[in-house]
């Protein structure tokens, strides 16, 4: 599926040029251009979804199964000490490419990116939070 204007679809039909790291059935993983840490990799289904909401669990599954594969070379290769696993769902979360991708990152001891900042939240809304979400579920 090339959807229009979708650059992630444009690299999957070599229209934009990417350096590939990885090609199994339906998934298709290369280099971000922009990388946080060297090796940092992009894990793309080649069904055009937008995100987390409206990608099959099939694909999901594909895709994670994936990152696991690349998880393990790309720590290899690179010596990572760690990685990050990462997902970004709507612009208000970060998404700039509305083609679903997973973000594997490598992580070193000393590459001064910092933890996400938490918040504290009291037992009583952090019981009122689980509660909300269970009805959804
Ligand atoms: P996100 O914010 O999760 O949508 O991340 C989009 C990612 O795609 C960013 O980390 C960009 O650096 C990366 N990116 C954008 N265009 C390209 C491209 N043409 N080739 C490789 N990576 C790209
Ligand atoms: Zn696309």
């Amino acid at each position: 599926v090339n959807v229009e204007g979708c650059i992630f679809c444009k690299i999957l039909s070599k229209d934009i040029p990417s350096e590939t790291v990885y090609e199994h059935g339906n998934v298709f993983a290369f280099l971000d251009n922009r990388p946080i840490n060297r090796g940092h990799t992009l894990i793309i289904h080649k069904h055009h979804h937008e995100d987390i909401f409206d990608t099959p669990e099939e694909d999901l599954k594909e895709m994670m199964v994936a990152a696991k594969h690349i998880s393990i070379a790309v720590r290899m290769a690179m010596k990572a000490d760690g990685i990050n696993i990462g997902m970004n769902n709507k612009p208000a979360a970060g998404q700039a490419v509305m083609h679903a991708h997973l973000h594997v990152i490598p992580r070193f001891e000393k590459d001064g990116l910092k933890h996400w900042p938490g918040k504290n939240y009291s037992p009583e809304e952090l019981k009122i939070d689980a509660e909300l979400i269970k009805k959804e579920l």
